[in-house]
């Protein structure tokens, strides 16, 4: 399945429906998550520890998607892209980031993941990095599509919406 066909939904207007927020952060290190074919579906998401200080700043947001920004704030998985891309100072750069934070079926509904998709294309995996997440919107509600087309279409939408909305300084 190829995400980055043409979809069109001018019913849709990206931008009409997004919260701004005043920015939330969550911090922490990438780790493994259930590796539910979202690389296949070209949107690898970085899943954040679930610390008890990201499960008590998560607790009071609606499930769904939000558009941010992620900052790297290590280097050691990943370093020779990571310097290369950004040069030295890559702890200070700035990337959109679409970011879900969902309940987990694999936990019977009771734990929730934050998983965010770094508008970038990086070579290499990064688990083991900190990173820092910004929510800067708050963009959909989270759903259970039946269709793995309105899935991709939902994501595509997502990923047009934090172009449009994140604004990198
Ligand atoms: P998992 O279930 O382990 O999270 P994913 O299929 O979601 O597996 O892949 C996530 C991993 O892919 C991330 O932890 C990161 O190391 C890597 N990755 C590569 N490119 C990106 C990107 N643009 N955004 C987020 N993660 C990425
Ligand atoms: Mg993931």
């Amino acid at each position: 399945m190829e995400l980055n066909r043409e979809i069109n939904t001018p019913e849709l207007p990206f931008w009409k429906g997004a919260i701004p927020l005043d920015s939330i952060l969550l911090q922490g290190i990438v780790v493994k998550g259930f590796g539910r074919g979202s690389k296949d579906l070209g949107v690898p998401t970085a899943n954040l520890d679930l610390s008890t200080e990201n499960i008590e700043k998560i607790d009071h947001l609606l499930p769904g998607v939000y558009s941010g920004i992620v900052e790297f704030a290590s280097y050691e998985s990943n370093k020779d892209e990571l310097l290369e891309k950004f040069g030295d100072n890559f702890t200070s750069v700035k990337l959109r980031s679409a970011i879900s934070i969902g309940y987990n079926p694999s936990y019977d509904n009771t734990q929730r993941t934050i998983e965010a998709y770094i508008l970038e294309k990086f070579e290499n995996d990064f688990y083991g990095e900190a990173l820092k997440v910004h929510l800067t919107h708050y963009i959909r509600a989270e759903a259970n599509y039946s269709s793995f087309d309105h899935l991709i279409m939902a994501i595509h939408n997502d990923i047009e919406t934090t172009k449009h909305l994140v604004e990198l300084d």
